[in-house]
């Protein structure tokens, strides 16, 4: 009997933490909301053993067990990091095609082996669609980035190498406003000879998915959602933020955070209501230690309480000035590693987060009703910025007065002033930047009514979730 089959779908992400997080919580998400859904996290060996903690921690998970199956990855020539963060510290796309290619032979031996009902796959491995094809499964992408970065970075790929020419690009025919950016900060890959004509990309595979799913909420991006969905053969579900979804139905978000975790929400507790700023650059970007020590001048400079993380593992703390910690000691925290991001954000003691604009963390903040000041260092995001700062209005850049890159070796060092008078001016709620903490926190309202029940997210994962059954049924019975 069909009906009562359980229905087997492979979800496999991308090896960066922003991406196999967001994944995750989809394949949770599937599993909380049709009992016959079985997801499968198909991952490298190295990021098995985050994926296992963070799934065993869940208390939904153990309800519907979400499974874990490891494919072989070989590390030929390249770093051990670049199996679990993707590219190591480098940012050239050369590098994330490289380490995504090396996947390629185990993904397809694992998936002509357990022929799964169907397939979820990132984006970055297009030739996966074309896998699932081939064996007659159905197969969705999965974008942990949103509409606006997309529709801007296929706007400029048509542009192409002609964009290196000039000192800024524009986009138009897009809804909203005209976007005109730095070409300096844009990501490397879009001044690429080709770029989409490259075999991998050339696939067939673009119209062989019968659905997009984006990690996006409509009441964030409207315009570009709806833009979205028409330039698209497939259909289209806007389903985030889905860490979000997670925490909104008792997932235990807290227990995804490293050892630092309890030590950072006590702390927050012992202060004041809207009275931290909290700092953090996401999984990947990494600063130099000149950089480091501006920043941490910066935030002294500012007087305001600050919650920060720095990415500990490899960076010793030769960055750190004379007798800061002591300084400090009473109203800031640096937290090394590993913080419960999605916990901080939704403290009340936090007024404000000062981020890299990686999309996860965008989506967290905005959800939490939290202004940002932004600072972007890589890969999309600066076109992220582009998004909050000029067409929603919920952030502010902390600096404009110095050369900006997506290349590291081409941006200025942010000085200590520059930080600590942006921190401090944003810090105040009825200053100059009122119209952003009041854009934030009504942008927090819509964006967690989407995913209520009844609202667009909801609704779309809905949707999703019919449609894959539906697909998946047709297969069994051709
Ligand atoms: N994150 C976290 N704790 C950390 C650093 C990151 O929980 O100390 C989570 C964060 O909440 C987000 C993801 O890791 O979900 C980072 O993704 P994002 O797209 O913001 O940045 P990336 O790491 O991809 O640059």
């Amino acid at each position: 009997n069909v009906n009562m089959k359980k229905w087997r779908v492979f979800v496999i992400p991308y090896f960066a933490r922003g991406h196999l997080i967001p994944m995750k919580d989809f394949a949770d998400l599937l599993s909380a909301n049709h009992p016959d859904i079985e997801p499968t996290m198909v991952v490298t060996p190295g990021n098995t053993k985050f994926i296992t903690s963070s799934l065993g921690k869940s208390n939904r998970s153990m309800q519907y067990p979400v499974q874990i199956l490891t494919y072989p990855f070989p590390l030929i020539g390249l770093k051990p990091d670049v199996e679990t963060v993707g590219i190591g510290k480098s940012t050239e796309s050369s590098a994330i095609d490289k380490a995504a290619h090396m996947a390629r032979p185990g993904q397809e031996q694992i998936l002509q082996k357990y022929k799964p009902d169907a397939v979820i796959t990132d984006v970055m491995f297009p030739w996966i669609a074309a896998i699932a094809a081939d064996l007659g499964i159905p197969c969705l992408f999965f974008a942990s980035t949103g509409a606006f970065p997309i529709l801007i970075i296929r706007s400029l790929l048509k542009m192409g190498v002609y964009l290196g020419l000039h000192d800024h690009a524009t986009v138009s025919g897009l809804p909203g406003p005209e976007i005109r950016m730095p070409v300096l900060e844009l990501p490397t890959f879009v001044f690429e000879d080709n770029y989409m004509q490259k075999p991998e990309r050339a696939t067939k595979s673009w119209t062989d998915v019968f659905g997009f799913v984006v990690n996006t909420c409509r009441g964030l991006e409207l315009e570009y959602c709806n833009e979205f969905e028409k330039t698209q053969a497939s259909q289209a579900y806007f389903v985030g933020p889905v860490s979000v979804s997670c925490s909104m139905n008792q997932h235990d978000v807290i227990e995804r955070g490293g050892e630092g975790e309890t030590n950072c929400l006590r702390w927050l507790d012992n202060k004041e209501e809207q009275s931290v700023i909290f700092v953090s650059f996401g999984s990947q970007c990494y600063f130099k230690s000149a950089q480091l020590h501006e920043l941490a001048m910066g935030l002294e400079e500012s007087g305001q309480n600050f919650l920060w993380v720095i990415r500990g593992v490899d960076q010793s703390d030769e960055w750190m000035p004379e007798g800061w910690e002591e300084r400090i000691a009473d109203r800031g925290l640096v937290v090394r590693g590993w913080a419960p991001q999605l916990a901080i954000l939704a403290h009340a003691a936090i007024r404000a987060f000062l981020t890299h604009c990686g999309w996860n963390s965008i989506l967290e903040g905005t959800a939490a009703g939290v202004p940002m000041l932004t600072w972007p260092l890589a890969f999309e995001q600066f076109i992220n910025e582009k998004l909050l700062v000029d067409v929603v209005g919920c952030a502010a850049r902390l600096w404009e007065g110095g050369k900006r890159s997506t290349r590291e070796t081409e941006s200025e060092l942010v000085p200590r002033t520059e930080i600590a008078h942006a921190v401090s001016r944003f810090m105040e709620p009825e200053g100059e930047n009122s119209s952003v903490h009041c854009k934030a926190r009504e942008l927090g309202v819509v964006i967690r009514s989407a995913m209520a029940e009844g609202g667009s997210s909801t609704s779309d994962l809905s949707r999703l979730i019919s449609d894959l059954i539906n697909a998946m049924q047709s297969k069994t019975c051709q």
